[in-house]
């Protein structure tokens, strides 16, 4: 078998696109423009990479983008104020505070300073309750992008037996409880889990959230399951470039799975589009008023 490719960028300009033509009617019927901030602390390189293609496609979907870029020795003090002051800004409808922050931060405490209703990735100890609970919440991110493109894939999630490698807050724990939103049957495996492979062979969908380059083997992998690779991992070059692979060995899995999203162009692009949606989410909830049908 070899599988089908689930492309991001395929699903990422879908995203991108209806978030635009979204801006666009919120803009001419309300008056409104949904704002996203970013906050930088220090000059993280791949961090960087980011933020920049963040503000670009947020400026692309016709939104206000403002990026506040503090020094590597700012204070947790320093970053509170500025995150106050976004949660203040009327302008303002999302705020993405990029993470890692330098050690003398804070991470909670920055994160749970956000007004949950700007809380754009979702990582908020309100939205992530709420999420768990059912309530409308901001969803974060990735695991959102992978979940529309499960659904969009897959169809109806009913019944299939998912497994998530990976129990992180940011992307394994949001993952695990929106398939189980989806009526799958959810195995969170994590560092103690007892035979991996075998865990993993039982997946109808497999998503990987390690951070640890092709660790998922191809006879790890049920035949004709989906695979998401969630993994980023920058492997250095002979020529002393880096280039980007997954968690999940490709090319093996391509030769088993259904369906697989590839790194890069899969679920990377989807996180930075997802984001563009959740802005326009917040945006009209600050508002009181719907999401535009696009
Ligand atoms: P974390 O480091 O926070 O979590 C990694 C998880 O993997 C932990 O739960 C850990 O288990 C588990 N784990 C580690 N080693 C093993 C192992 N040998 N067997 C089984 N489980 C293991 O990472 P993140 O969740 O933040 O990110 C995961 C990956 O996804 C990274 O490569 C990251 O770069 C990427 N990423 C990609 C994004 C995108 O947009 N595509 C967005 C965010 C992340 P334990 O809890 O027991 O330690």
């Amino acid at each position: 078998m070899t599988a089908k490719i689930i492309d991001g960028k395929i699903y990422s300009a879908r995203v991108r696109e209806k978030a635009g033509k979204q801006v666009a009617i919120l803009k001419s019927k309300y008056g409104l423009t949904p704002g996203l901030a970013v906050v930088l602390v220090g000059e993280d390189p791949a961090s960087q990479v980011y933020v920049r293609n963040k503000g670009k496609a947020t400026a692309e979907a016709g939104m206000k983008s403002e990026e506040i870029r503090l020094d590597v020795s700012a204070t947790e003090a320093e970053v509170l104020e500025v995150v106050h002051r976004l949660n203040a800004d009327p302008t303002i409808h999302g705020i993405l505070v990029q993470l890692p922050l330098p050690k003398q931060v804070n991470e909670t405490a920055v994160l749970d300073a956000i007004d949950p209703m700007k809380d754009v990735d979702g990582f908020h100890v309100i939205n992530t309750g709420r999420q768990a609970v059912g309530l409308p919440a901001m969803v974060p991110c990735t695991p959102l992008g992978c979940l529309i493109m499960l659904k969009d894939t897959l169809g109806d999630l009913s019944g299939l037996n998912a497994v998530v490698v990976g129990r992180s807050n940011i992307v394994g724990k949001p993952m695990a409880s929106l398939l189980l939103a989806e009526n799958c049957t959810v195995t969170i495996a994590h560092s103690r889990t007892r035979d991996l492979p075998a865990v993993c062979r039982g997946a109808d969908i497999l998503v990987a959230a390690v951070g640890r380059p092709n660790m998922i083997r191809g006879d790890w992998i049920k035949p004709g399951a989906t695979v998401i690779d969630v993994g980023i991992n920058r492997i250095p070059k002979e020529d002393g470039k880096t280039r980007l692979i997954g968690d999940v060995c490709f090319n093996e899995a391509v030769e088993v799975a259904a369906a697989i999203t590839p790194v890069p162009g899969g679920v990377g692009l989807m996180t930075v589009a997802c984001l563009l949606a959740n802005t326009v989410t917040a945006a009209c909830r600050q508002a009181g008023i719907e999401e535009p049908e696009v």
